[in-house]
């Protein structure tokens, strides 16, 4: 038996599993709001095109607008500063390998129930470690918060007259990731991959500048992360073809053994 015929069989007996980690994406998905001078990305609109009626009388199909960066949704390198020379760094060049990895699940529900404003530390991924192994080149580290049982936009952006509050990744940490540990990416149930108050850090969005700079994927607003084990799932999160695109929303799937 081939791994793929195996792998068949384990999804038709059940044995594995496929976990969407993906929000619903519509009207209602909400976005992260930026300070008034800068561009402002829009939620989501649907627009009917036909629907089994004058305009198409058999088929039914739908206009979509949204900004890139949009519900549960992958960032380029591209997409910052510090990654904008890279090469293969956009949607549409990026290598379809890297889209495919295992995934580590780091745990951090208890601290983020007790502390909004939470920041993983170098300290809580070497605690990880210790019980799970070296996190491996190429995994899409996941930082499970259970943010996304916030399911009404108000408490997921969580907005306060000094911005928003949602946890994130320490700098140094982000570097340990990038840099030491050579990881595909990071993904997390906020609605971007750095803490809500890191406008205001030095250097602003250091999850962003770091992990980009490096030629890292960012995977944001992702759900069910609570379904996986700490190590032995596949993520797979292959963004849109966007020619010259910086992200873009997808559907993120995890598979899983049993
Ligand atoms: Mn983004």
């Amino acid at each position: 038996m081939t791994l793929l015929t195996q792998f068949v069989e384990g999804l038709d007996s059940g044995r594995v599993k496929i976990v969407d980690l993906t929000q619903p994406l519509g009207p209602e998905t909400p976005v992260i709001g930026l300070p008034p001078q800068f561009g402002a990305s829009p939620g989501v609109t649907m627009e009917v095109i036909s629907k089994f009626d004058d305009k198409g009388p058999g088929w039914y199909w739908n206009v979509i607008h949204m900004g890139e960066h949009t519900g549960t949704h992958f960032d380029a390198p591209i997409h910052w500063i510090t990654g904008k020379d890279l090469p293969d760094n956009r949607c549409d060049t990026l290598p379809v390998r890297r889209f495919v990895g295992p995934a580590c699940v780091i745990d951090v529900s208890r601290e983020v129930a007790a502390n909004e404003d939470f920041l993983l530390m170098p300290a809580h991924v070497a605690a990880w470690e210790k019980e799970h192994g070296k996190i491996p080149t190429g995994a899409w580290v996941l930082l499970r918060t259970d943010w996304s049982k916030r399911t009404d936009a108000a408490s997921f952006l969580n907005v306060k007259a000094d911005g928003p509050h949602s946890p994130g990744f320490h700098q140094t940490t982000s570097e340990l990731l990038a840099k030491d540990r050579d990881v595909t990416g990071v993904g997390v149930e906020t609605v971007g991959t750095d803490a809500g108050q890191a406008g205001t850090f030095t250097p602003p969005f250091p999850n962003h500048t770091i992990m980009h700079g490096a030629g890292k994927l960012g995977l944001a607003s992702l759900r069910n992360l609570d379904q996986l084990p700490a190590t032995g799932a596949v993520v797979i999160a292959a963004p849109l073809k966007i020619v010259n695109g910086s992200g873009s929303p997808l559907r993120v799937l995890a598979i899983v053994e049993s």
